[in-house]
C-alpha cells in the first residue's frame, strides 16, 4: 500500500551548533536543500485536505507523497520557511495554540530551550492569505493523554472555534501537543469535527492508521540530507500499535 510521509518540523532558522539530534530545530540552509530535493525529484507535496482524501480512498495516493507540517507556529516560520516553500509552490500546515498567539513559547523553558515568539493573529491571517493552512495545536500546550474525555473534547472544540473566529475559515486539522493522545483524544477530535490529527509516532501514514492519529517523521537538527531521505523512504513500524477509534 502506498503511503504518505508527513514530515514534522518545529523551528526553522539559524541556531548555535547542538550536540544532540534536536528534533525541534532545523537549520534554514538544510531546510532549503531538503525542499530543493523534493522539487528536483518531483515529490508530490500534499496539503492536509489532500492527505485526508488520499487516505480515505477518495483519491489515489500519488507516488513519492509528502506533506509538510510545522508545530507551534513560531515567527521563524514566517521569516525563514514560508519564502522557501513559496518559491517551490509547496503547501504546508502550521499548528498553532490560539491562547498563546504573539507570546513567547514558554513551555520550552522547562527543557532549557530559548523561548521564541509565536506568531500573532495578524501574522496567521497573512500566512493564510498566502495559501498556508492553519491547524489547531489545542487550546493550551499541554499533554492530552489521561485528561478526562470531556475536558479533551472541550479544549479540542474550543481551539477549533477560536481559530475559525480569528481566521474566518473552517479548521479541520489538529496536532496533539507533545504527540500525547489516548483513545479519548481520538473520540474528542471526531466529536469536535476534525478531519485529521497528527502524532509524533514515526511511520509512513497509510489507510491503516486512523486519520485522527496519523504518524509523522521528525526532521532533526542533526539530519543530513541523506538522513532525511532515509526517513522519507523507510516505513518505520511504529513502536506501539497505533490507536484506532
Ligand atoms: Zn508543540
Amino acid at each position: 500500500m502506498r503511503g504518505i510521509s508527513l514530515l514534522m518540523y518545529h523551528q526553522v532558522g539559524k541556531f548555535p551548533p547542538m550536540r544532540s539530534h534536536r528534533a525541534t530545530y532545523c537549520d534554514v540552509d538544510r531546510f532549503r536543500r531538503q525542499m530543493a530535493w523534493l522539487r528536483a525529484f518531483r515529490y508530490h507535496v500534499l496539503d492536509m485536505d489532500q492527505v485526508a482524501a488520499c487516505l480515505s480512498g477518495a483519491r489515489p495516493v500519488p507516488p513519492r507523497a509528502v506533506a509538510l507540517t510545522f508545530d507551534d507556529g513560531y515567527e521563524n516560520f514566517l521569516t525563514h520557511a514560508a519564502p522557501i516553500l513559496e518559491r517551490h509552490g509547496f503547501p504546508a500546515i502550521v499548528y498553532v495554540v490560539p491562547t498563546l498567539l504573539g507570546r513567547p513559547a514558554r513551555w520550552l523553558a522547562a527543557d532549557g530551550h530559548a523561548t521564541p515568539r509565536l506568531m500573532d493573529a495578524g501574522q496567521l491571517r497573512e500566512l493564510q492569505a498566502r495559501g498556508f493552512t492553519i491547524g489547531s495545536h489545542n487550546l493550551v500546550h499541554e499533554r492530552m493523554a489521561g485528561q478526562p474525555p470531556e475536558v479533551q473534547y472541550q479544549t479540542a472544540r474550543d481551539s477549533k472555534a477560536r481559530l475559525e473566529d480569528l481566521l474566518g475559515r473552517p479548521c479541520h486539522h489538529f496536532c496533539y501537543p507533545y504527540g500525547s493522545h489516548d483513545a479519548a483524544s481520538l473520540q474528542a477530535l471526531a466529536r469536535a469535527g476534525y478531519r485529521t490529527g497528527v502524532t509524533c509516532q514515526r511511520a509512513t501514514a497509510t489507510a491503516d492508521f486512523d486519520p485522527l492519529a496519523l504518524p509523522r517523521k521528525a526532521v532533526s537538527f542533526g539530519d543530513s540530507l541523506a538522513g532525511v531521505l532515509w526517513k522519507l523512504h523507510a516505513k518505520h513500524r511504529p513502536k506501539r500499535p497505533p490507536l484506532r477509534r
